[in-house]
């Protein structure tokens, strides 16, 4: 099923990370910038997650021992110190997530390169430590996004779905490791409903909701792959929620040969396996497109609109 799997250490079938991407309300006042401060009951809403569940979720990782991601966008790092200090404290990673969760698709290689940068600067005075891993906000890793994480002395990208196991992305002026999820195991297709958000789907039982999560683990930890929650603190910290994703932790644990890690230990291992011969990633080679593809000409607007 998977041509080649990861020597995991120990002899572990599979390495687990829960990385909490914790956007707090930086989503809101991007998505809406003249009126976001009005819109209170979204704020609280997101709010929730570096105020109410990030504690809850850093207290249970402290129970059971273990060390997971938290991707931050700088923005978020600057305006919930608390959360970020504790996540530090408790010797956890605190990732690259953008400045203010700006779309790096949408800016060019410059600016792209600047909000990078103004994020590694704050990262770096919270944490006291560079960021070795970037996830591109809401997925939107651009064309520069290889060459610029390279540059900047980045290890690995967690924004990527091209695989079930770990791989190599290269470009011409280096490589870094992608470790991939998807959209099958982010918790806003469950777990999110916000009109001010623009994202209505229908709520799922919690239960249901980490159902999937737990699916998508047994096909991973039966075949040899690399299981990533990408979640938020505000919609899976919840605490009916959370309490299905105890039960989800304990459930791996005691089906055994899980490596629970952080994303920089995967990386490295990963990066040891490489150079010690024992690990044949898939190589990507980036930009998969230097030009426009479609031969098709544009449509004008609102024609495409109406079709
Ligand atoms: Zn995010």
């Amino acid at each position: 099923m998977i041509k080649n799997p990861v020597p995991w250490p120990n002899g572990a079938r599979c390495a687990a990370c829960i990385t909490f991407d914790m956007d707090a309300d930086s989503i809101l006042h991007l998505e809406h910038p003249n009126d976001s401060i009005s819109r209170v009951s979204a704020i609280s809403m997101l709010r929730y997650g570096p105020e109410v569940a990030v504690p809850r979720i850093l207290e249970t990782y402290r129970r059971l021992e273990i060390h997971q991601t938290f991707f931050v966008p700088a923005w978020c790092v600057e305006q919930y110190p608390a959360a970020v200090e504790a996540m530090v404290a408790g010797g956890h990673e605190v990732g690259h997530h953008g400045y203010m969760h700006e779309n790096p698709s949408g800016a060019g290689r410059d600016e792209e390169a600047y909000w990078l940068q103004r994020g590694i600067e704050v990262i770096v005075r919270h944490t006291g430590q560079r960021p070795r891993g970037w996830r591109a906000p809401l997925y939107n890793f651009s064309n520069h996004s290889a060459d610029l994480l390279i540059e900047e002395g980045f290890l690995y990208d967690a924004s990527l779905m091209g695989d079930d196991v770990p791989y190599v992305l290269k470009t011409e002026r280096g490589e870094l490791i992608e470790l991939p999820s998807h959209w099958g195991m982010d918790d806003w297709p469950p777990f999110v409903h916000s009109m001010d958000l623009d994202y209505m789907m229908p709520i799922q039982a919690p239960s249901r909701g980490v159902q999937a999560f737990r699916e998508e683990f047994d096909a991973l930890w039966e075949h040899g792959g690399l299981w990533v929650g990408v979640w938020h603190p505000f919609a899976t910290g919840r605490l009916a929620r959370w309490l299905e994703v105890e039960k989800l932790i304990a459930y791996m644990r005691e089906k055994g040969d899980v490596w629970f890690a952080t994303m920089e230990e995967i990386a490295r291992h990963v990066r040891r396996c490489i150079d010690d011969g024992s690990y044949r990633p898939r190589v990507d080679r980036l930009p998969y497109y230097r030009e426009r593809v479609s031969v098709m000409p544009l449509a004008p607007g609102p024609r495409r609109a109406a079709e």
